[in-house]
C-alpha cells in the first residue's frame, strides 16, 4: 500500500490555523497517512492529534520541517505539487495511477502562500484542479478522490468516538478503552474473579480480532465488559456508564453465551468473535485458543456450511471476515 502524505508549505501559524487544520482532516479523512508544516506550530499539532485519539486512525503530523530540509530528505519517492499551473487532474490520472503502483510514497505538495520556482521543477507532476484559483483544502480532496478512486469512503476509523450516520440529528457513540472498562468493573464493586475472567476473555478476542477485519476496540470493549451481566445480573446497571450501542452488545452477546449460540446470524463480527472466546474458556479448550484467527475462521465457514448462512454477506472464496 502506498504511503501518502501531505506537505504543507507556507504555513503562518495565526493566519492559516484553520485553513491548515483543515488540509490535515481532509488528508486523514481521505486516506494520507500523516501532514508535514513547514512552520512549526504546536497548537495545530495537538489539535490533530486529539482528532486522531478520539476518532482514530495512525495519522501523524510534524511541524517546523523547512522547504530545503523537506526536499534534501525526501528522495526516493513522487511528489506531486497542487497548482492551478499544473497539468489537469484528468489528464494526470494515469501518471497518478502509475505513481500508486510503483512502490514509491507518495508526497502531495500543498501551498499556502506563494510557491517558489524549484518546487515545480522538483516535483514528479504538477497537477491543476480546473486551472482556476481555488482552495488548498478542496483541491486536496478532489485529488485525495481520484488517487482513492473512490474507496476512501469505506475506511475504516477504529476510534473511541463513532458518528452514527442518521437522516436527522447527530449521534455519536462512546466506546470506552480497556482503561475505563477496569474502572466500570471496580465502580461496580466486581469480584476479583471477573476481573481475571474479563482480562482472559478480552485476551483471546484480541488474538483473535488482530487478523480480522474488525473494530478491535468495540470487541475489547465487550470483552472487558461481559463480566458485568454475567457474573450477576445485578450488575447490569453498570452498563448505564456506556453508550447503548455497546451495552446492547454486551447483552447480546450475552444471550449468544445462555444459548451456546456463537453462530448467531444476527450478531456482527465484533460480537460474534466475544462470544466465540467466552465459550471457548468455558469449555477449557486451550487448542481452539491457540489456533485464534484460524479457529475461529473455519469455526464461521462450518457454520455456514451447516445452516446454509453467509455471515457478513461474504462471498464463497472470500473467508476474510
Ligand atoms: N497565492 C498563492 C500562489 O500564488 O502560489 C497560492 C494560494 S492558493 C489558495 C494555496 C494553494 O492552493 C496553492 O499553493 C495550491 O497548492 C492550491 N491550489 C489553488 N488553486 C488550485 C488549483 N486550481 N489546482 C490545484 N491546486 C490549487
Amino acid at each position: 500500500m502506498t504511503d501518502i502524505r501531505v506537505y504543507r508549505y507556507g504555513h503562518r501559524p495565526m493566519r492559516d490555523k484553520r485553513v491548515t487544520t483543515h488540509v490535515a482532516l481532509t488528508a486523514r479523512a481521505f486516506g494520507a497517512s500523516g501532514i508535514i508544516v513547514d512552520t512549526g506550530d504546536e497548537q495545530l499539532e495537538k489539535s490533530i492529534r486529539k482528532v486522531v485519539n478520539d476518532f482514530g486512525g495512525d495519522f501523524s503530523i510534524e511541524t517546523g520541517v523547512s522547504l530545503g530540509k523537506f526536499l534534501r530528505d525526501s528522495k526516493n519517492r513522487n511528489l506531486i505539487h497542487l497548482t492551478m499551473y499544473g497539468i489537469p487532474i484528468d489528464q494526470s490520472i494515469e501518471k497518478i495511477d502509475e505513481f500508486m503502483s510503483s512502490g514509491k510514497n507518495l508526497v502531495i505538495f500543498v501551498g499556502a502562500e506563494k510557491v517558489p520556482g524549484n518546487v515545480y521543477a522538483e516535483s514528479t507532476l504538477n497537477v491543476s484542479v480546473t486551472s482556476q484559483p481555488i482552495s488548498e483544502i478542496s483541491a486536496l480532496a478532489i485529488l485525495l478522490d481520484r488517487i482513492m478512486h473512490g474507496k476512501e469512503f469505506s475506511l475504516k476509523f477504529p476510534g473511541k468516538l463513532r458518528v452514527v450516520p442518521m437522516e436527522k440529528g447527530k449521534k455519536v457513540v462512546l466506546i470506552p478503552d480497556r482503561a475505563r472498562c477496569l474502572d466500570i468493573l471496580r465502580e461496580n464493586n466486581l469480584p476479583p474473579e471477573s476481573f481475571e475472567r474479563a482480562v482472559e476473555i478480552e485476551s483471546i478476542s484480541m488474538r483473535i480480532a488482530t487478523d480480522i477485519d474488525c473494530d478491535r476496540n468495540l470487541v475489547s470493549a465487550c470483552s472487558m465488559l461481559l463480566p458485568l451481566v454475567e457474573y450477576n445480573h445485578e450488575f447490569i446497571k453498570g452498563l448505564n456508564d456506556v453508550s447503548k450501542t455497546v451495552a446492547d452488545s454486551v447483552l447480546r452477546i450475552e444471550n449468544a453465551i445462555i444459548h451456546e449460540d456463537s453462530r448467531n446470524g444476527a450478531l456482527s463480527t465484533e460480537e460474534r468473535i466475544v462470544v466465540f472466546s467466552a465459550l471457548t474458556i468455558s469449555g477449557n479448550q486451550e487448542e481452539d485458543q491457540d489456533h485464534g484467527a484460524d479457529f475461529f475462521r473455519e469455526f464461521e465457514i462450518m457454520d455456514q456450511e451447516i445452516n446454509g448462512q453467509n455471515p457478513d454477506g461474504i462471498e464463497n472464496g472470500n473467508r476474510d471476515i
